[in-house]
Formats: structure tokens, sequence, C-alpha cells
């Protein structure tokens, strides 16, 4: 009997030894097979850590000299700007203390930016041919208005990815979305001013007309007279309209776009800089890319442009138009286009207001540019589940969007035609 017990417990023994073994096994099986899982996923050796999440500019990127930081991020922060542009306004002292270091560097050491080569690079020259400008032609188009308002040059872009609108959520059919937009440059101080149209027939040319001239009479400036294209602006209606003002209109011959080339360039240099600006935030947090978003770029880029000093004269084309002068305090506080923005929530807004103890006390939005009916410290944040902008004052900014994630595998592609110029 004793033998039969003891052959029992042997055997239980063994049992229960065989199935924690099988269960070792299998654990052992488990986390080799997820092992191999996550780096066949992952396509590296090494585990995945946080620094994946960390962009050029971190201080662990040793390819990029900290002097060279600075700069890249003004460069980031003022819309793709010249790092010449950027240099000199450091040394008149428009920018920060820290951005003064930037005097004991070469233009030639400046850093390359991924965005600007996807969004601004052309042909190279072929060093046989060279253009001189005529120094007599220089400025005519201009020559002879003195004061801001004298002479406004006028023209349209379109857009064949349809524009979302501003108020709403952005999902309206295309034929209610924006597809084009009306251009305003001054001859004067350069100050461009953009109109943005459904269609771009005679009434919205009106309307945008009309909300121009509004917005320049707040700033104290009357409009005397406008060079634009043929085209709708020859239409009857526009034309009415600018003789009930008492005021001149000049056009362009037909082929020769170069008598309205200060809108031209206008147009050329801001879709050039609000496609950068959008490549850019498409880069660094492809996860929210909307093509649709360039009215807002648009916005912006003309916003940045109008508050920067000129590279040779350090006066900015507002302060001319206004007849005021700037602090530059907007540069100074500018973010990078299309940066995360973390945006306290609602009830935590109001004081006293409060909130479950484990509730998020913020959403992340996405920043898409500064409202022109606010102050300078309120920004448009694109909220990411309904849709809708909506200025906020409670926001952190993410400025080098060190909080999301991005692979720099393959440059945007929807980008390349979205202008066309008229
Ligand atoms: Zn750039």
């Amino acid at each position: 009997m004793s033998v039969i017990c003891y052959c029992a417990i042997v055997s239980w023994i063994f049992l229960e030894s065989s199935v924690l073994l099988t269960q070792v096994f299998f654990k052992i099986s488990f986390y080799g097979i997820l092992w191999g899982c996550t780096h066949v996923l992952c396509g590296s050796p090494t585990i995945p850590t946080l620094k994946a999440l960390s962009n050029v500019l971190h201080p662990s990127n040793q390819n990029l000299t900290p002097t060279q930081k600075i700069w890249q991020r003004w460069h980031f922060k003022l819309g793709h700007i010249a790092y010449s542009h950027i240099q000199k306004l450091a040394l008149g002292g428009f920018l920060d203390r820290v951005s003064m270091g930037l005097l004991r560097t070469k233009i030639a050491d400046h850093p390359k930016c991924a965005a600007c080569q996807f969004g601004k690079q052309t042909r190279l020259p072929d060093e046989t041919t060279t253009t001189v400008k005529c120094e007599d032609h220089l400025g005519s188009l201009k020559e002879g208005q003195l004061k801001p308002g004298d002479r406004v040059f006028c023209d349209q872009l379109e857009s064949r990815v349809c524009g979302r609108l501003l108020h709403t959520s952005g999902r309206e059919p295309d034929k209610d979305r924006f597809c084009g937009a009306t251009i305003f440059v001054d001859a004067t101080s350069g100050y461009i001013h953009v109109e943005f149209q459904v269609t771009m027939n005679a009434t919205d040319s009106i309307n945008a007309l009309d909300s121009f001239e509004r917005s320049s009479l707040h700033m104290g400036v009357s409009v005397n007279s406008y060079h634009t294209d043929n085209g709708i602006f020859k239409s009857k209606r526009f034309v009415h309209e600018i003789m009930k003002n008492s005021q001149s209109i000049r056009y362009s011959g037909v082929g020769s776009k170069w008598q309205n080339g200060v809108s031209e360039g206008a147009i050329s240099i801001i879709a050039s800089r609000a496609r950068t600006l959008m490549i850019h935030a498409a880069l660094n947090w492809p996860e929210v890319e909307d093509a649709s978003l360039w009215p807002l770029a648009v916005s912006h880029a003309v916003q940045l442009y109008n508050h920067t000093p000129n590279s040779s004269s350090g006066i900015a084309p507002i302060e001319v138009f206004t007849r005021t002068t700037s602090d530059c305090q907007f540069l100074r506080n500018c973010h990078p286009w299309g940066c995360p923005a973390y945006v306290l929530q609602p009830r935590l807004t109001s004081e006293g207001g409060k909130l479950p103890k484990w509730q998020p006390r913020s959403r992340r939005g996405q920043f898409v540019g500064y409202s022109p009916v606010h102050a300078e410290s309120v920004s448009l944040i694109r909220n990411l589940t309904t849709g809708y902008v909506s200025p906020q004052h409670h926001i952190i900014f993410d400025d080098w969007c060190e909080t999301v994630y991005s692979t720099h595998e393959s440059p945007p592609s929807q980008w390349n035609d979205m202008c066309v110029f008229q």
C-alpha cells in the first residue's frame, strides 16, 4: 500500500513539475514571439525609445551647432524666410538676446531646412546665361506713389485644392469652399491684403474689394487708384463700383503681365511661403495634415510678411501703411504654423472651475495662425475632433513638435501644383 502511495506522490510531483515546465516553456515562447514581432514590425534591432519623438532641434542632435539651432528656430517661427534676413533681424535687435549670437556666424554656415527644399526649390542656373536687371527701370511700377493708398496692385490666385471655410467644421461640399483669393498690394509700403473667395465672379470680387477698403479705412488709408489685370476686373459691375467710389483703375496690356508685376511677385512669395508652412507641418505632424487648410496658411504667411521688417530698410510694410512704428513683439511671440497646441479645458478657464480629478486638464489642437479681430495673444486653434477653428487664449505651444510622432519617410505629395497664378 505504501509503495502505491509513494508511486502516486512521485507521479503527482512529476505531473506538477511538467505542467510548470510547460507553462515556463510557453511563457518563454510567447515572449520570444512577441520580441520577434516587435523587431520585425519596427524594423530596428533596438527597442524604440522616447528619442524617436525628438526632432532635429533636440539637444541630442549633434549635426547642428547650438547657434544653428537658434537660427533654425527663428526660421521656423518667422515663416521660413531667408537665413540672411533672420541674421539681419537678429543684428538689428528685432529678435531676442540669444539670437544676437548670430553675429558671429557666417551666412554660409546656415542650416538646411527640409520644408524649404520641398516647398521652394527651383531649377539650378545653367551657368552660361546671366540676367542683368536694368537699374533705370527697377521699381518703375511703383514710381511716384508716395502715400499709402495712392496705387494698389490687385490680382487673383486660384487653387485646385478647395480651401475650407473658417467658420465651419470644414466638412462643407467643394462648391461652398474657397477656390481662390484676391490679393491687394499697396505700391508705397508693400503691404499685402488677401481676401478669399468661394467663386471668382464679379460679386465676390466686389465684396473682396469692399472688405479691403473697409480694413484700409480702419488703418487710416483711403485708396485712390488700382492697377489690375484684365478679366473679371474689366466687368461692368466691377468698373461701376470703382467709379462710384471716385477711384481710378488702370489695366495691364494683354500678354504683358509684368505691368502688374508687383502683385504677381506678392502672389509668388505668399504662395511659396504658405506651401512651405504646410509642408513643414505635414513633415513634423503627418497624422493631422490637411491640404484644405491652405487659406489659414496663406493668411498666416501674409500676416508674417506684413510684420517682418524689410532686410534693407528695417521697416515693416505695416509700419509704412499705418504710419506707425512697431516694437516687433508680434515676431517674437509667434509660433511655427501647424504645431501642436494644448488648450485648457473650457471648464477650467473660468475662475473656480473644476474637473473630475483624473480627467485630462487640456486637449490637443493645432495652431493655425492668429485671429485678425482679436488681441495678438489670441491664437486660432483647430479642434482635431470637431474640425472647428476657434480663438483661444489659455494655450501651451509645442513649437518643435516634440510631443507628436513623425517618421520623415515620404514627402507630402499633394501640394506640388496647388496654386495656379492668373
Ligand atoms: Zn524652411
